[in-house]
């Protein structure tokens, strides 16, 4: 029920357990993230129950890398559970989601990819959501965000997604549609979060998402949003006014 994300120069993953704990109001089930380390590697770490059982779970955990998304989720499809809760992994494990919402033709879509061959490890209908977009991106041979536009075609729902793909390292893409979204933008460096409150402390600079929006964030580039027809959308960074005694 909690999105929050992380790129730029500092480690992600203090930033981001810090980051679900201001979202624990919203309440959950389950927590977990998936980072991006210097040797390009992808993990992925989650745990029923608590944000510090995640935290305690990362202990003994290689949790290195200046990117990285996290996730507090509230099941709706598929019990709580390790394996169910978010990150999920697409089929080659190059790329990583979280989501917030509800894919509501998941079971269409899931047959459908079913019957191309694909397997799911969970009961989720967020995992039926990263194994489209690998599909598509694989099928096509595209780059993520190209992949990304054409999966949410096919998509009917409510989400709030953010992914990684690990041939991509330095660079984040998130979406929304009838669930919010916020980009905290930093000197070079980009948060994300369902709502301001773990982006505060970091920066002034937010950008409260529309529906339909595709924000890419990479290293050393400006915001760009886009929707899924590629249009470019040129949203308001707003400034927020630090008044940390109203949170
Ligand atoms: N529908 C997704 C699931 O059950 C996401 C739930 C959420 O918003 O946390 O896994």
């Amino acid at each position: 029920c909690g999105i929050v994300g992380y790129l730029g120069t500092k480690d992600a993953f203090p930033i981001l357990m810090k980051g679900l704990g201001r979202l624990e109001y919203r309440g959950y089930d389950s927590a977990g993230t998936a980072l991006l380390n210097s040797n390009g590697g992808l993990s992925v770490y989650k745990t029923k129950g608590k944000v510090a059982d995640l935290t305690a779970f990362c202990n003994d955990k290689d949790v290195s890398g200046t990117v990285g998304i996290a996730h507090t989720r509230w099941a709706t499809h598929g019990e709580p559970s390790s394996v169910n809760a978010h990150p999920h992994y697409s089929e080659s494990k190059n790329l990583a989601i979280i989501h917030n919402g509800i894919i509501e033709n998941y079971a269409d879509l899931k047959r459908k990819l079913r019957e191309k061959g694909l397997s799911f490890r969970s009961d989720t209908d967020t995992e039926v959501l990263v194994q489209l977009i690998e599909y598509v991106q694989t099928k096509k041979n595209l780059d993520l965000l190209t992949a990304v536009q054409l999966a949410l075609h096919e998509v009917i729902g409510a989400y709030a997604i953010a992914l990684l793909d690990k041939r991509e390292p330095n660079q984040i893409i998130a979406a929304c549609r009838q669930s919010p979204l916020v980009i905290g933008v930093g000197d070079n460096e980009f948060f994300l979060a369902s709502d301001a409150s773990p982006i505060i402390e970091y920066t002034d600079k937010v950008v409260y998402l529309e529906d339909g929006s595709i924000a890419v964030m990479r290293k050393g580039e400006d915001l760009k949003v886009v929707n899924i027809l590629n249009r470019e959308l040129f949203p308001k960074i707003q400034t927020v006014d630090l008044d940390l005694g109203q949170i």
